[in-house]
């Protein structure tokens, strides 16, 4: 993994080699930390590199801080300011991942979320693809279920609760697939690993509600707005089946690691006709330029570095 030469950490910019933590920290023994995960493009043409809807990123970390009773002294303006500075500082020219993690500080046992100190780090790494094999995955319904927002909230990006997606990831990929799909408490799909997952069925795009156990995904957010505006497709939130993914005509699924893959196969059946459909195809391209700053319309959600 080709990682940045610099971090943020403890409140400045050191060589990644400095930003180290002890073992004895709570949010390595406990897994009380909560992160994000940003990219940067780097556009050939402008040669810059445009960091893809910063301020939704931060915004959902400094949420998902809330939910885990942390508070950093930064808001998503400063964050931003940090982060152009960060790559500034390596002088990054190809596409790149961020990792943004505020975590439980103090050192000892206890576990708990009060009465503890927070921190805010964060590194860089050359961007490697989550799922290869983007335009036919063949996914499995995971016998694993995903985290309740009861038990660990799905909403949060909660360290800890990698752990869940670590389980669906690594048996998938073992079992021969490329990902899967997770039911939740309610056996309805909720999302994948670490992707969230849309459906095409007579004309219509369908995704879960935010309250079916998802992480509120940015790509999501992004790809429903796409949907309507540019392709001017219906999209509806509501539970999926686990079986309206045989009888689906396309498949895909959103992250900021994944982008959008293409899903042509569940469980050995074919999605649609087996192959990558029209509306999947579309948004692909259609997201592609737009986190490359290649479409003014939505220059709102690149910042240029
Ligand atoms: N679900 C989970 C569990 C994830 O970890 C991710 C990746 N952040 C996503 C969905 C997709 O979210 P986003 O589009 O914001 O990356």
């Amino acid at each position: 993994m080709d990682l940045s030469k610099h971090a943020f950490f403890e409140g400045k910019t050191v060589p990644l080699s400095e930003a180290r933590i002890n073992i004895a920290t709570h949010g390595f023994l406990y897994g009380t930390a909560v992160f994000g995960g940003v990219r940067g493009y780097w556009n050939e043409e402008k040669k810059r590199l445009f960091v893809f809807r910063p301020y939704d990123h931060f915004r959902r970390l400094l949420n998902s801080g809330r939910m885990m009773a942390m508070s950093i002294p930064y808001d998503e303006e400063s964050l931003i300011q940090l982060t152009v500075d960060l790559l500034r500082t390596d002088n990054w020219r190809q596409d790149i991942y961020m990792r943004p993690t505020i975590y439980k500080a103090d050192m000892g046992i206890g576990v708990r979320l009060h009465e503890l100190k927070d921190e805010f780090c964060m590194f860089v790494m050359a961007y490697e693809p989550y799922v290869r094999n983007d335009t036919n995955a063949h996914v499995t319904v995971s016998s694993w279920r995903r985290i309740d927002d009861n038990v660990i909230p799905a909403r949060g990006k909660v360290a800890g609760a990698y752990a869940n997606s670590a389980l669906i990831k690594t048996d998938a990929n073992r079992a021969g697939f490329d990902e899967a799909l997770v039911l939740d408490q309610h056996g309805h799909i909720s999302e994948g690993s670490a992707m969230n997952v849309f459906m095409v069925r007579d004309g219509v795009l369908v995704t879960p509600p935010v309250t079916d156990n998802i992480l509120e995904g940015i790509t999501r957010r992004s790809i429903i707005e796409l949907a309507k505006k540019e392709i001017g497709l219906d999209v509806v939130e509501r539970s999926i089946d686990r079986t309206e993914v045989f009888i689906a005509d396309e498949m895909f699924m959103t992250g900021t690691a994944a982008q959008v893959v293409a899903v042509t196969k569940v469980d050995h059946r074919p999605v649609g006709n087996g192959s990558m459909g029209p509306v999947t195809t579309k948004l692909r391209m259609m997201f592609d330029d737009v986190v490359r700053a290649k479409n003014t319309k939505y220059s709102s959600w690149n910042v240029e570095v």
